[in-house]
């Protein structure tokens, strides 16, 4: 059989667990169509010494300004990434406000490393909402998958201003914050993030918008993406994410913690937290979905220090099927 393209002579890690494999790969109309010891191809690709894999996603990544000048999203479509989630830990450039740029590129630079004139060169302002920031990204094109969530912080910043980073919001405050949350993820946001961690400082050394709000805004943002019917929130929270608002939302929020993010994971540590979530869980939200997110550096630190793989824990597996 004669593919449109075939990809020739790699190790096949197919993703199901399998054991890899020499083979060639076949793709026709976007597809694949045939994996087999000899399959050719109107093109074909030399991939001898290479692996030959499904693309992976990155489900934490902060490329919210990145994509805007950089359309293959390097690094990561260096190394086989194909799908991206930005917008983690409460910091999308959307919704913003003119007079609130340079305040966010501020905190973007202390919390995540991002040079203020790197972005400032790098950043056209033709967005305001989140809607709109996603049109431009599409207007842009961009070489892989990439979705986002609208963050906490400029989300609050937009409603509240500068006082974002000083005081409590109102109640009017966090209604108007809500519906720009839902009105995001009607536009297109995957969900919504926040970072309650405690430890980030933002613009003028104050800790980011995000923890100066109270646990009951966090929540009832959080619902607003219940109230939108689709959408993930992303808490950057060790632990379970408490709160009986969300009660009412069980079912239609599924939510990723930072539990298991550590500087220094032990294994034993990561599976006690996923315990201690799930008993939480079923002992009072039953049916609302927690999902504790596993990043990268996570795991390769515990495939480096431990001779242990999640998936060969019934625990893990259990968790992972809620
Ligand atoms: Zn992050």
């Amino acid at each position: 059989m004669s593919a449109e393209l075939a990809i020739r002579g790699g190790t096949v890690v197919d993703g199901t667990g399998s054991r890899p494999v020499r083979a060639d790969v076949g793709v026709s109309d976007g597809r694949i169509v045939e994996i087999a010891a000899r399959v050719t191809g109107t093109r074909e690709i030399d991939a001898a010494g290479r692996l030959v894999t499904p693309g992976f996603i990155d489900i934490h990544t902060h490329y919210d300004p990145q994509v805007l000048w950089d359309s293959s999203l390097s690094p990561s479509c260096w190394h086989g990434v194909t799908s991206v989630v930005a917008g983690n830990c409460g910091y999308s450039i959307a919704p913003t406000r003119a007079e609130n740029r340079d305040s966010l590129f501020r905190t973007l630079d202390k919390v995540e490393d991002m040079r203020f004139d790197t972005l400032a060169a790098g950043v056209q302002w033709d967005f305001e909402t989140y809607p709109e920031y996603l049109d431009t990204v599409q207007r842009r094109g961009i070489a892989i998958n990439f979705g986002g969530y609208v963050g906490h912080t400029p989300v609050r910043v937009y409603v509240m201003g500068d006082e974002a980073y000083e005081r409590v919001a109102t109640d009017e405050e966090v209604g108007r914050m809500a519906a720009i949350v839902r009105d995001s993820v009607l536009g297109g946001a995957l969900g919504f993030s926040t970072d309650r961690a405690g430890f980030h400082i933002g613009d003028g050394g104050r800790p980011v918008p995000s923890i100066v709000a109270t646990e009951e805004e966090t929540q009832a943002l959080m619902c607003a993406v219940g109230e939108a019917g689709r959408g993930i929130v992303r808490h950057g929270r060790r632990g379970p994410v408490p709160g009986r608002r969300l009660a009412a939302h069980r079912g239609r929020v599924r939510i990723l913690t930072g539990g298991v993010m550590s500087p220094s994971p032990a294994a034993s540590s990561v599976l006690a937290g996923l315990d201690s979530v799930r008993a939480w869980q079923e002992d009072f939200y039953r049916g609302l979905h927690q999902h504790p997110e596993l990043s990268h550096d996570v795991l390769l630190a515990l495939h480096m220090d431990q001779e242990l793989a999640f998936e060969h824990d019934h625990r893990f597996v259990a968790w992972m099927s809620v």
